[in-house]
């Protein structure tokens, strides 16, 4: 083991809350906190940032944080980057975190750059699993070239990851844990550069894909928009979450919110089916305990058939729609027995 170079400082959390409710990531990324602060004989700190936000304090102590620092005022209602940034890079400055974890959030993807530059330090997006070292540097894992890459930082504090929320579970609570909470002392908006006038709420379409039952995946081989409609279809038909690959965001068909993988969301369906995919490992990481996965892919040597349960070569256009069909007649014989 090399010889330790300098005080291990506090592993850190940047919470994350909307609408004074704390979102399900950063408990998750307090529970993997606690096990890393553990190894490292180190405490779990966190900044929980916003307004009227006191009562959620006691949420991240159950989950395992030592210390909340708490910035709770009305200019912090609605995250501000450059007032977040300058509020998390002087605690940072003061208290010298080992390691700060952020959710793979909308908030998150932005700040944790911010930051990590202002640091001067490195930073690994979408990381799949967090451990530590022989030398208790924090290997960021991220899936590339077909296994895990491990990503250190081992001349620079603190090693910085984003995580997205479902990679790591969520810890049970502990409402008897005790931890310290020091109320920060909050500038004003650093800068009236960019300002939140109004936030207007999209409901989400259909079935949510982090809590679906079925979801039907579609990738690049829907070949267009006619085609990428068929599998949306298809995911009505079942009442199920429709997702996607990058390839059909990129190419416009469906918005980024559908994306499954390293960079999109995780879930965990009873039932998978991925449509006219490859089945590439940024994608498929996103799908977490599947009970069963379905491939449909008009290239029997696809190496999406050696991931699933059951496999249907032909072309996706051509059988979605039959499915389709097979799939209602199904539906209106059950409903008149
Ligand atoms: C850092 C990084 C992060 C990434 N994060 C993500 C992520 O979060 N999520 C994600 O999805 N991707 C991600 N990617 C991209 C990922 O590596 C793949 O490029 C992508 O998942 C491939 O999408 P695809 O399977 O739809 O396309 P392709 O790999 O092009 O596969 C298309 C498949 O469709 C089949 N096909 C073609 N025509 C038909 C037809 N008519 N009927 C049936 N099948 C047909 C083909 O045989 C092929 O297997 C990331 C990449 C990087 C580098």
């Amino acid at each position: 083991m090399a010889e330790q170079k300098y005080k291990i400082g506090p592993v850190w959390v940047i919470a994350e809350q909307t609408d004074c409710r704390l979102l399900s990531v950063s408990t998750q990324l307090i529970g993997q906190a606690r096990k890393l602060a553990d190894e490292l004989n180190t405490s779990v700190e966190t900044v929980l940032l916003g307004d009227a936000i006191e009562r959620q304090t006691q949420a991240l102590i159950a989950a395992g944080a030592d210390r909340v620092y708490l910035g709770d005022a009305p200019g912090l209602a609605f995250y501000h980057p450059e007032t977040y940034t300058e509020i998390i890079v002087n605690l940072a400055l003061e208290h010298r975190p080992e390691i700060v974890l952020i959710g793979s959030t909308a908030m998150g993807r932005e700040l944790a750059p911010l930051v990590a530059a202002r640091l001067k330090t490195g930073l690994t997006a979408h990381c799949i699993d967090l451990v530590l070292d022989q030398d208790r540097n924090l290997e960021q894992r991220i899936p590339a070239y077909g296994g895990l890459l491990s990503i250190i930082c081992p001349e620079r504090r603190p090693q910085m990851a984003t995580v997205a929320g479902g990679v790591f579970p969520t810890p049970e609570p502990d409402e008897n844990r005790s931890g310290k909470i020091v109320e920060l002392r909050v500038p004003e908006i650093v800068s009236d550069r960019i300002k939140t006038l109004e936030i207007v709420r999209q409901d989400p379409e259909g079935v949510s894909l982090e809590v679906a039952d079925i979801v039907v995946a579609g990738g690049a081989g829907a070949g267009d928009l006619e085609g990428w409609n068929k599998i949306a279809d298809l995911a009505g038909t079942l009442n199920a979450a429709l997702g996607s690959t990058r390839p059909a965001v990129d190419e416009g068909w469906t918005e980024l919110a559908t994306m499954i993988g390293q960079s999109g969301k995780m879930i965990s369906p009873q039932l998978y089916i991925g449509v006219g995919l490859s089945g590439e490992q940024q994608h498929l990481v996103g799908v977490v305990d599947a009970k069963v996965m379905v491939a449909i892919n008009n290239d029997e040597k696809s190496p999406v058939f050696e991931q699933v349960d059951y496999g249907i070569v032909d072309d996706c256009r051509e059988f979605v729609p039959v499915l389709i069909q097979k799939i209602e007649a199904y539906l209106e014989k059950k409903v008149a027995c």
